[in-house]
């Protein structure tokens, strides 16, 4: 049951891939300033490591927690008797929430920002960034899955629909689509968009320490670690003290954790901590 669903949802995602790889292409948010061949191979790449690892660790240590909960009813929805849709509705948002925390602790503990900067490396962002990850942290997700599965106590229906959203909503604010503005706003009162994610991509590290959430952007505003007025065309994509071409070799990327770190926020002596608001009043308004 579980597999064919995900063959279903993983066919499913390659149309969306290929209908916003078109969209993506026709109107650009940001102007690349890589080669995106040179890119599309070093992401190939490092996504084929991710697929190996999700298909050899991670699916089967997700498989087993799922089927451990089930038969014991462990975790905090097994725990309260609640009605299915509202045990659904309660379950996606306590994965989501997770996930936000999970995000925010790659950035925050110095061992896993050695890989999470990985995907953080790339000098442009697009639909390839969203699955371009160090195999390690995917790796170490696999504990994390264990510590959220188990806890929040999800049932394998609502894992698999939170799943796909996460997965479809991950492309889709990786993505270089400029949309109208004033929809995305609308948009972005709900969902994670691609100027709100980009602002998180950002070179300035004020910038990169905000927008964590991965479905719902509600979770940053709970936490004030929103920060949307940034104009799109003062954002430049990557971590300066790795920004130049070859820092984005492949190999240099899988050996990155395991090499001395520089530090990340300064290039050529220009401090690239905080970059103050320009248009303050305006927080929680995404600029064109
Ligand atoms: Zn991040």
């Amino acid at each position: 049951m579980l597999q064919e669903i995900t063959i279903w949802h993983i066919l499913i995602g390659i149309v969306i891939i290929v209908f916003l790889f078109l969209i993506e292409f026709n109107f650009p948010l940001r102007t690349r300033k890589y080669s995106f061949t040179l890119r599309l191979i070093t992401n190939g790449f490092l996504s084929l490591l991710v697929l190996i690892t999700v298909y050899f660790l991670v699916q089967p240590v997700q498989q087993s927690t799922l089927n451990f909960i089930e038969g014991n009813n462990f975790g905090l929805l097994y725990l309260i008797d609640l009605p299915p849709l509202a045990e659904g509705i309660i379950g996606f948002l306590l994965m989501d929430l997770a996930f936000y925390y999970w995000h925010l602790l790659n950035h925050k503990i110095p061992f896993l920002w050695r890989f999470h900067n990985v995907h953080h490396l790339d000098p442009d962002m697009d639909m390839t960034t969203a699955f371009r990850f160090h195999f390690g942290e995917i790796g170490f997700s696999s504990i994390f899955r264990i510590v959220q599965i188990s806890f929040i106590g999800i049932s394998p229906f609502v894992f698999i629909i939170y799943e796909f959203f996460f997965t479809a909503n991950t492309v889709f604010h990786h993505s270089n689509i400029k949309l109208p503005i004033k929809f995305e706003r609308i948009l972005n009162r709900i969902i994670v968009t691609p100027r709100m994610h980009g602002i998180h991509h950002s070179q300035y590290k004020n910038e990169t320490d905000s927008n964590y959430s991965t479905v719902f952007s509600w979770w940053d505003v709970v936490h004030r670690t929103i920060r949307l007025n940034v104009p799109q065309n003062k954002i430049v994509i990557g971590v300066p003290a790795y920004s130049n071409k070859e820092d984005n070799k492949l190999l240099k990327l899988i050996t990155h954790p395991f090499k001395k770190q520089k530090d990340y926020w300064s290039k050529n002596n220009i401090s690239f901590r905080n970059r103050e608001n320009e248009q303050p009043k305006n927080k929680l308004h995404l600029i064109e």
